[in-house]
């Protein structure tokens, strides 16, 4: 593997980001869960936390959240910013209502039919109306002669392809699509999860100029637990995580965020 000064990694804080998905639905929930983080938050001191909830949650969640370091965001973003578009919800009204970031692309988006030129298109509209974007990327399968990178670096160039003055806040998030919503022994290998960041690292470094690239935040997402958090974060060389199903319970993310804080670099 090729060997890589710490610093190509470097990040300030570790950012660990909670996917809530669909498995919160209530404000009272919602309210709940944020609630334990913030009493919680000495307890993971020095480890950023992000949490993407419903769109119809923001609201609970930035009130819950009112005066904490902790952050919100939502899990996708129309591609239009006004006009016909049932059921959507665009970058503006987003920001308006309080969210920081916006996952883009994320695999159970891909699944439902967006295409790259989607996500692309959602990338411009979280850069303009003042969103981080956090750009999923990842493959849905592995293959012995290494089309996963081709995937990977495909996703990344189009996302990109004529945005580079709107990627200063960027984070890039791999998560293989074989790898979530299932147990800590399913998650990947750290080696490999550290092969594929640096990978990806130069995939950004083709279209974003060189120090913006090295600046990109990766995260790895894909079934990560309190298991084997610590140790995907100590050798996986990722700045953080993007954590599904373990975020929606208050025990686990905090746990997960503990042990981050534990074996930080
Ligand atoms: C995700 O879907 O973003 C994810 C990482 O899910 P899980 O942690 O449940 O694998």
């Amino acid at each position: 593997m090729v060997s890589v000064p710490s610093r190509f990694f470097m990040r300030t804080h570790p950012l660990v980001i909670g996917n809530w998905k669909l498995y919160i639905e209530t404000p009272k929930e919602a309210t709940l869960l944020v609630k334990s983080l913030r009493k919680r938050s000495r307890s993971f001191s020095g480890v950023e936390a992000w949490v993407a909830t419903p769109a119809t949650l923001l609201p609970a969640v930035v009130g819950a959240l009112k005066g904490s370091a902790l952050r919100v965001g939502v899990q996708t973003i129309s591609s239009f910013d006004t006009g016909a578009h049932t059921g959507e919800v665009s970058a503006l009204s987003a920001r308006a209502s309080g969210a920081h970031f916006s996952i883009i692309g994320h695999s159970e988006r891909r699944a439902r039919g967006e295409s790259n030129e989607d996500v692309r298109a959602q990338l411009v509209q979280a850069a303009s109306a003042g969103l981080v974007p956090v750009l999923c990327v990842g493959e849905t399968e592995r293959s012995q002669d290494g089309a996963h990178f081709s995937v990977v670096a495909e996703q990344i160039r189009s996302a990109l392809s004529g945005t580079q003055s709107l990627t200063g806040k960027l984070i890039v998030a791999y998560e293989p699509v074989w790898a979530i919503g299932k147990g800590a022994s399913d998650a990947m290998k750290a080696s490999d999860v550290r092969e594929m960041a640096i990978f990806i690292k130069k995939t950004l470094a083709e279209s974003l100029e060189r120090p913006a690239a090295l600046k990109v935040p990766i995260l790895y997402g894909g079934s990560v637990e309190p298991e084997n958090a610590a140790s995907l974060y100590s050798e996986g060389g990722v700045a953080g995580f993007l954590v599904g199903h373990a975020s929606a319970k208050a025990e686990t993310f905090i746990s997960i965020l503990v042990g981050i804080r534990q074996n930080s670099r």
